[in-house]
């Protein structure tokens, strides 16, 4: 990796407050700021309920802060409007969660380029694709089984795979080993790391 920084994410002073009703308020995030670096690798930790989830759906588009300030790649994208977000948001960002969201029925290659089947139906180049990530993160003899044919860890696997699909520019993950056990959580930890070394180069 590079010793030269160039920031991907700047965030300044990022708030965040829900209202339950009338009366209650909830400030879930309180002047937020932090830059994140191109191949950095960043773990947000704190105790449940102190924001992390609010965010990480403030990084990667999926909602907007109520002030302070968000520049994406140089670009101060804090006023863009929804659209404009959802576009970013697909170029730029993969996502994987605690659940792994997979659909039972179907096999991995097809959970893998799920977000392209819904695109414009899958081309024989995509699931070329989808196999060759599908072998990057340790699934290379796994590819005809169904989501609901693969243990916990496996099946986060499926998701790191298709948060990579659409190659991205930054990988958001949220608790991604929360359903699993410590030697499971600590293969994909390794695998999540292991591809932020290597820059996700597929
Ligand atoms: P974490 O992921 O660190 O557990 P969250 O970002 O989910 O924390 O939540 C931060 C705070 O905001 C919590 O107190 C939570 O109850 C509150 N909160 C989160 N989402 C909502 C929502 N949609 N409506 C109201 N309050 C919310
Ligand atoms: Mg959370």
């Amino acid at each position: 990796m590079s010793n030269v920084k160039c920031p991907i994410i700047e965030l300044k002073n990022i708030s965040k407050t829900y209202y339950i009703g009338k009366d209650i308020e909830v400030r879930a995030l309180n002047k937020v700021s932090f830059t994140v670096d191109a191949g950095e690798f960043v773990v947000i930790m704190g105790m449940s309920g102190s924001g992390k989830s609010t965010l990480l759906a403030i990084l990667g588009l999926l909602d907007k802060s109520d002030s302070g300030s968000y520049t994406l790649l140089a670009k101060d994208i804090t006023r863009f409007s929804d659209n404009e977000y959802a576009t970013l948001r697909n170029k730029f960002f993969g996502f994987i969660f605690q659940s792994f969201n997979l659909l039972p029925k179907l096999d991995i290659v097809a959970n893998t380029i799920l977000p392209f089947i819904y695109g414009e139906g899958k081309s024989s180049a995509d699931e070329k694709r989808s196999i060759s990530i599908l072998q990057k993160v340790g699934l290379g003899d796994r590819l005809k089984h169904k989501a609901n044919e693969l243990s916990g860890g496996q099946q986060q696997r499926v998701a790191v795979a298709r948060a990579l699909a659409s190659n991205p520019l930054v990988i958001l993950a949220d608790e991604p080993t929360g359903n699993l056990d410590s030697k499971t959580t600590a293969e994909i930890v390794d695998l999540l790391k292991e591809l932020n070394d290597q820059g996700n180069k597929i």
